[in-house]
C-alpha cells in the first residue's frame, strides 16, 4: 500500500486495543491540513462517504481489507472505483479526534480486526516481512 498523503509524518502511532471491546488507537494519525489531497492506498471501491456521529469518512474497500480516513469529504459516490494513488477526497469535515492538524488512516480485516497501516506503507516494515512460515531456529 502507498501513503496516502505525501510526506508522511506519523503524529500518533498504532495503538491495537488488548481486547477488541477496549479503548485503542485503531489507525495512525498522520499530520494533514484542510484540503489536503488524500490518495487511495491501494485499489479499491468507496464503500462509505459520509458522516458518523459528526464525524467526517470515508472508506474504500480493497477486497478484504478496508481502509477508513477521518476527517475526509470525497466527491465520488459509493460504489465509484478508485486506483491505488489516485485523489479520492480531501481531509476535511468533522472530526472527535483529528480535529487539528491531522488524517485519521485506519485499516481492518473484515469487520473488526485491525492492523497497522504504517506497517503496510512503510518500505522498511516490507523489508522485514517474513518470506517463510516455518519458525527459524538457530544452529
Ligand atoms: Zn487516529
Amino acid at each position: 500500500m502507498r501513503w496516502p498523503v505525501r510526506d508522511p509524518d506519523v503524529v500518533a502511532v498504532f495503538e491495537p486495543p488488548p481486547e477488541p471491546w477496549l479503548a485503542g488507537h485503531r489507525g495512525v494519525d498522520l499530520a494533514a491540513a484542510p484540503g489536503d489531497p488524500l490518495h487511495a492506498p491501494a485499489d479499491g471501491v468507496i464503500a462509505f462517504n459520509g458522516t458518523v456521529a459528526g464525524k467526517s469518512v470515508v472508506t474504500i474497500g480493497h477486497g478484504a481489507l478496508t481502509s477508513t480516513f477521518e476527517p475526509a469529504r470525497s466527491g465520488f459516490a459509493v460504489g465509484a472505483r478508485v486506483r491505488r494513488g489516485e485523489a479520492f477526497a480531501e481531509v476535511g469535515g468533522g472530526s472527535d479526534h483529528c480535529a487539528r492538524g491531522c488524517v485519521h488512516w485506519g485499516l481492518r480485516r473484515g469487520r473488526d480486526r485491525y492492523l497497522d497501516p504504517q506497517s503496510r506503507a512503510s518500505p522498511t516494515a516490507l523489508a522485514l516481512k517474513p518470506v517463510a512460515t516455518q519458525p527459524v531456529t538457530a544452529s
